[in-house]
């Protein structure tokens, strides 16, 4: 495997010792700690996981965590009256609402509902907006995991370079690509229709970096990466009991100068950043 492997672990690392250093300093000078709060609507074994992750993370970090277990059952009106309880709340500092959400309840609406100052996410139209100007630090998580990652290339200039992203949803494809677009990186976005049209091997073949992130195992096959790649696999997909991305890994990690191994790869960054926005969320509500 000549490719090297982009491991999120240490990358995360290094963010968590900065973070932890600037809620020191933060600890003095306002006498307080950052706090989240953590919603979940019913039970989920995804978002368990996830939640978890949380917990641990922002303990390690000195940020405080709360998990509100709401009832299943619950309507549209009432979640987004929790949420506005927390809006108006001046010790919480970050908010997330874990999904799934029950199909009664509009996921994308509620996102909206969240204050555009506490949405640990970056999921609120306010702060994807502000990605168009490349004003905002609080930055959808796992979309900033990938840029991370990219900068944690040794000597790697971003500026110029071929860049295709596969998969446009909200959270990762779509701003990744003014994230990278920011970075003067030469953006192509592929989706679904591009994968219907069959046109999907010509623009990774061109693709100094490709970013995958669909949720279709083996999705994209190794000979069609361009020699030299830097591979980022988002995707997370279970197959006979193992975790595996949208990229043929082995094939793929023949051609690659960098790949991400799934699982190791953005999985464990994305919840660094998750707590990063909520240090930066602090700051600015101080
Ligand atoms: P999503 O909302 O379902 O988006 C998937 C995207 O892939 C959509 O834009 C879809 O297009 C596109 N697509 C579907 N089939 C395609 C095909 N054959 N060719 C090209 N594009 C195709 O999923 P997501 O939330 O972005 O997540 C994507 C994957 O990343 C999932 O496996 C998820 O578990 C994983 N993920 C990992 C992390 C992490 O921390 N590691 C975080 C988030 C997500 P249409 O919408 O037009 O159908």
């Amino acid at each position: 495997m000549p490719a090297q492997l982009l491991e999120g672990k240490s990358v995360a690392l290094k963010i968590k010792e900065h973070i932890k250093l600037e809620i020191e300093s933060l600890k003095n000078k306002y006498s307080a700690q950052p706090k989240l709060v953590s919603i979940q609507v019913g039970e989920n074994s995804a978002s368990e996981i996830y939640i978890k992750s949380q917990e641990k993370t922002a303990r390690e970090l000195g940020i405080y965590y709360e998990l509100r277990k709401l009832d299943g059952k619950i309507t549209q009106d009432e979640l987004i009256k929790a949420i506005d309880n927390l809006n108006n709340d001046k010790n919480v500092h970050g908010i997330i609402v874990q999904m799934p959400l029950p199909q009664v309840i509009d996921a994308k609406l509620i996102s909206r509902f969240i204050s555009p100052l506490k949405d640990a996410e970056a999921v609120h139209p306010q702060n994807m907006g502000e990605i168009v100007f490349g004003r905002t630090k609080i930055l959808p998580c796992t979309a900033a995991a990938c840029m991370e990652l990219l900068d944690s290339v040794p000597a790697f200039e971003l500026y110029g370079k071929e860049a295709v992203i596969v998969g446009h949803s909200e959270i990762v494809g779509k701003p990744l690509a003014l994230l990278l677009l920011n970075k003067f990186a030469t953006v192509t976005i592929c989706h679904i229709a591009t994968g219907q049209r069959g046109t999907l091997p010509e623009f990774i073949k061109k693709a100094e970096i490709l970013i995958v992130a669909v949720g279709k195992a083996a999705l994209i096959k190794g000979e069609w990466i361009k020699e030299g790649a830097i591979v980022i696999d988002v995707g997370i997909n279970r197959v006979e009991g193992r975790i595996v991305g949208d990229v043929e890994f082995d094939k793929a990690a023949e051609r690659a100068s960098y790949i991400t191994p799934v699982p190791g790869g953005v999985g464990p960054l994305t919840v660094t950043i998750l707590m990063r926005n909520v240090v930066e969320a602090f700051k600015q509500q101080q």
